[in-house]
């Protein structure tokens, strides 16, 4: 943590459904730079959290600050334009597309002339290249001509990255980045991170501890919607309560 303000400060927030609130009164923040993973029993209610910090769930309680701005109820489109990207958990790829193909698409999408019918080729140079920086960093340089359908797993989740990428977050959330890989993966994915997060502040959900323990300056600790506790990761990690929330849930 390279500690100045909060860039995520939640106040009181919760959300219901029909009764049952997943999320209830979480005061938590985010400092800029950090590396922050929100840890817990399953249901403690983190991706709920997640689609409340993304737009994707309106709040039935509480405030959203993004770097002091409020952005309590605005639409998942506001909060990106704001610089707030998330990586999901689940591949969302065009099989036939090529890795260089899909970052262009996601860079052209993130300015107006995404949007216009004809683009200079000096334009569209510049986003091939910015493409191609952009899979580099994640380590996919020489798989940039390969149709997204035939890379493996783990490659697949580091496209996701560059995408995600392409719009230049100062926030980046990942969900479960490491969800479903081998330990070769992991260890790739652990360092990708470690890369990218220069210049940016990263909120992760994450159920591997020794991915949590390399990766996150803070850690927060979700049980039953509510935050049980937070500190560094070798505070929380000898919190009983934190012991029995595991154990127990
Ligand atoms: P986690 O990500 O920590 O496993 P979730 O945020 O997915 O937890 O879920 C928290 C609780 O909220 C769970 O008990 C879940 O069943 C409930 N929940 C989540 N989404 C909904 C929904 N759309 N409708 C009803 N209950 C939900």
């Amino acid at each position: 943590g390279r500690d100045s303000g909060a860039v995520i400060e939640t106040t009181g927030l919760s959300k219901s459904f029909r009764g049952f609130t997943a999320v209830d009164g979480v005061d938590l923040t985010v400092s800029e730079g950090d590396v922050h993973a929100l840890v817990g029993p399953n249901g403690a209610g983190k991706t709920t959290l997640f689609n409340l910090l993304t737009g994707f769930l309106k709040p039935s309680a509480g405030q959203i600050r993004l770097s002091g701005r409020d952005i309590t109820g605005s639409s998942p489109e506001r909060i990106a334009r704001l610089g707030v990207a998330r990586s999901f958990q689940i591949t969302n790829l065009f099989e036939q597309l090529t890795l260089q193909q899909h970052v262009e698409l996601a860079l052209m999408g993130t300015t107006k002339l995404g949007h216009r019918f004809w683009v200079s080729d000096r334009v569209l140079a510049k986003f091939a290249d910015r493409a191609g920086e952009l899979l580099d960093e994640v380590g996919l340089a020489r798989q940039r001509d390969v149709p997204a359908g035939t890379l493996a797993y783990g490659q697949k989740r580091a496209l996701e990255l560059a995408l995600a990428l392409a719009l230049d977050p100062a926030v980046l959330l990942l969900d479960e980045p490491t969800a479903g890989m081998g330990m070769e993966d992991v260890e790739r994915t652990v360092e990708l991170v470690k890369r990218i997060r220069a210049n940016r502040t990263v909120v992760l959900v994450e159920h591997n501890m020794s991915v949590v323990a390399g990766l996150a300056d803070r850690v927060t600790v979700l049980q039953f919607g509510r935050i049980l506790t937070e500190g560094t990761y070798d505070e929380v990690r000898n919190d009983p309560r934190v012991i029995e929330a595991y154990l127990g849930g």
